[in-house]
C-alpha cells in the first residue's frame, strides 16, 4: 500500500524533532504534527526557560559577594516583568530555529492537534494522512493531586508566565522541579517554603547529596518543611491563599506551586483506535525498540516514562530514525551512566550509582568525600560548602558514581560521565593531573576513603 508518509511524528518536542529530522535526512518522507509550541516542553516550559530563570536568581548572591572583591554597588532592584519578557523573546527565537530546522530538513510540518484514527492514519485540522510508521512523542504534563482547592494552585507551565513575582510561595514536591523552582523564587526575593511529604527530598539521589543540599538551602534561608503535605487550599477575601496541612497547620501564601511529577500527554490522542497498550503507571508501553503493542506505532521520550530528560529523548529519537531508515547505523540507547544535574542553587551534578544503590546492588564500596569552601567565596562572608563524592567498587577499583553539590556541578559532571562510561577506575582518577586552581580538581585528589 502507498502511504502519504514513511513516518508521521506526533509531537515536535525534543524526541519528535530529533527523530523527524534524522529520518528525513536518511531519505524518508516525514511529517510532524505539533499542537502547541515547536521544541516542546524543554524549549518552551522546561529546561531552557528554567535555566534562564536560575541564572536570573543567581545574581542576588553574585551582587552580595561582589563587595568582598572591592565592588560597591547601589541598591539592587529586580524586575520580574523584564526577565519574563526577555525570556519570552529568547524562546520565540528558538521556536523559529526549530521551525527552520524541520523545514530545511525536508520535514512537512502540520500545526494542530493530531489524533490517531487507525494504526496507520492520523487526523489533524480535519485532514487525514496515512503513514507506514507513526511515532508518538507527545511528552508529559504536570500532575497536581486532586485536593480541595487544587484550582488555586499552579504547575510549572503557569510559573513561567506569572504576571508578577509572588511575595510568598509554597512549593510542593521534592523532585527536580520543586527544588529548582524553590531556588528560583527564593533567589529572586520571594519568601519561599518547600513542602515535601517525605523525610528528605530528592529520593533516589545519593544520601550525602540530599543532606548536603538540605544544609546549604537552609543556610540560605529557604524554609524547608519535610513530612508536610497540603490537605486543602482556600482562597481568602484579599486574594491570598490559605493552605491547610494534614497535620493541621495553616500556611498563608500568594502562590502555591505544585511540582509533584508529570503524567503522559495522551489527551484526545485516539489511542483507543489502535492496539497501543499502557503500562501500570499509565505511560505508553514499548519494547527495547520503542515499538508499542501496535506494530506500526512507536513511542519515545516522556510519554513512555523511562527517563524524563531531554538528552534521553534525543537519543531515543536518533535510535528510532536509524533503526527504521538507516539500520546499518543503528545503536541501542544505553541507559547506564546517564549524567544529570539539578539546577538548584547550589547545583547538583551526578552520574552513576549512589552509595545506597551501589551497596544495595551488592558492591563492596569505598567512599571518597570532600567538603570545602570554594576559593571564590574566601573573600566573601558566604559560608557555602561544596560537596564532592566518589563511590568506588573496592574489588574492581571501578568508579561507580560521582556526585557533586556546588557551583557548576552540572558542567563538571559531564566530563566525568565520559570517564565513567569508558570504565574509569579510581586509579585513573588518581593518575589524572588536576587543573589548578579549580574546584573540579578535587575529584582527582581525594585519597583517603571516608567509608567502606
Ligand atoms: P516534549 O518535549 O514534551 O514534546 C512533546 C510535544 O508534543 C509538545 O510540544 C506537545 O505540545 C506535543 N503534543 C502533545 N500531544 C500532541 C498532539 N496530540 N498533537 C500534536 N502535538 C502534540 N530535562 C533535562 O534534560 N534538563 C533539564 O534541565 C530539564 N528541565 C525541565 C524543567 C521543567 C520545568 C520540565 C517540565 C521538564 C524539564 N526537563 C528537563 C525534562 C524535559 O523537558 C523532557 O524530558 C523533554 O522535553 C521530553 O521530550 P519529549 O520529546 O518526550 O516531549
Ligand atoms: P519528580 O518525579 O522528579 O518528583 C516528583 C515529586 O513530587 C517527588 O518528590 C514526589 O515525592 C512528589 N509527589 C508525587 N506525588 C505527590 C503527591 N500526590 N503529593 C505530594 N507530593 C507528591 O517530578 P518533577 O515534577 O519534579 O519533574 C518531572 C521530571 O522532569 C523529573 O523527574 C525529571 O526527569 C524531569 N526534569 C529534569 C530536570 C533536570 O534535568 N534538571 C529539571 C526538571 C524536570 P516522592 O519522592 O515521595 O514520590
Amino acid at each position: 500500500m502507498a502511504y502519504d508518509f514513511d513516518l508521521y511524528v506526533i509531537g515536535a518536542g525534543s524526541g519528535g524533532v530529533r527523530a523527524a529530522r534524522f529520518a528525513a535526512g536518511f531519505g524518508a518522507k516525514v511529517a510532524v504534527a505539533e499542537s502547541r509550541y515547536l521544541g516542546g516542553t524543554c524549549v518552551n516550559v522546561g529546561c531552557v526557560p528554567k535555566k534562564l530563570l536560575v541564572y536570573g536568581a543567581h545574581f542576588a548572591e553574585d551582587f552580595e559577594q561582589a563587595s568582598g572583591f572591592g565592588w560597591s554597588l547601589g541598591e539592587a532592584n529586580f524586575d520580574w516583568a523584564t526577565l519574563i519578557a526577555n525570556k519570552d523573546r529568547e524562546i520565540n527565537r528558538l521556536n523559529g530555529i526549530y521551525r527552520s530546522l524541520l523545514v530545511n530538513s525536508g520535514v512537512t510540518l502540520h500545526e494542530g492537534h493530531a489524533r490517531l484514527v487507525d494504526p496507520h492514519q492520523v487526523e489533524i485540522n480535519g485532514e487525514r494522512f496515512t503513514a507506514k510508521h507513526i511515532l508518538v512523542a507527545t511528552g508529559g504534563w504536570p500532575q497536581i493531586p486532586e485536593i480541595p482547592g487544587r484550582e488555586h494552585a499552579i504547575g510549572s507551565n503557569e510559573a513561567f508566565f506569572l504576571k508578577e513575582l509572588p511575595k510568598r510561595v509554597l512549593v510542593v514536591g521534592g523532585g527536580y522541579i520543586a527544588v529548582e523552582f524553590a531556588g528560583i523564587f527564593h533567589g529572586l526575593g520571594a519568601k519561599t517554603s518547600l513542602l515535601y511529604r517525605g523525610d528528605l527530598f530528592l529520593r533516589g539521589f545519593d544520601g550525602s547529596v540530599r543532606t548536603h543540599l538540605k544544609e546549604e538551602l537552609t543556610k540560605r534561608g529557604l524554609d524547608l518543611q519535610f513530612n508536610a503535605d497540603i490537605e486543602r487550599i482556600d482562597k481568602q477575601a484579599d486574594g491570598s491563599l490559605k493552605a491547610t496541612l494534614k497535620d493541621g497547620r495553616v500556611l498563608e501564601a500568594d502562590c502555591v506551586f505544585y511540582a509533584t511529577g508529570r503524567r503522559p500527554m495522551l489527551d484526545n490522542l485516539g489511542l483507543e483506535n489502535t492496539g497501543v497498550k499502557l503500562d501500570k503507571r499509565g505511560f505508553i508501553e514499548v519494547d527495547d525498540l520503542y515499538q508499542t503493542a501496535e506494530p506500526s506505532i512507536l513511542a519515545l521520550g516522556d510519554v513512555i516514562g523511562r527517563v524524563q530528560l531531554t538528552p534521553v529523548a534525543l537519543a531515543e529519537g536518533m535510535a528510532v530514525a536509524r533503526r527504521l531508515f538507516k539500520p546499518e547505523q543503528y545503536r541501542p540507547v544505553d541507559y547506564a551512566m546517564i549524567p544529570t544535574a539539578v539546577f538548584s542553587l547550589p547545583n547538583i551534578g551526578t552520574v552513576g550509582l549512589s552509595e545506597e544503590q551501589a551497596r544495595a546492588d551488592g558492591h563492596k564500596v569505598q567512599v571518597f568525600e570532600s567538603r570545602f569552601r570554594p576559593m571564590k567565596l574566601t573573600l566573601t562572608e558566604c559560608q557555602e560548602k561544596t560537596l564532592m563524592k566518589l563511590v568506588v567498587d573496592a574489588e574492581t577499583d571501578k568508579v561507580l558514581g560521582c556526585h557533586m553539590v556546588g557551583p557548576d556541578a552540572g558542567e563538571i559532571v559531564q566530563g566525568l560521565a565520559i570517564a565513567l562510561k569508558a570504565g574509569a577506575t579510581k586509579q585513573h582518577f588518581d593518575e589524572t593531573i588536576g587543573v589548578h586552581p579549580t574546584a573540579a580538581e578535587e575529584f582527582v585528589t581525594m585519597r583517603t576513603p571516608v567509608a567502606q
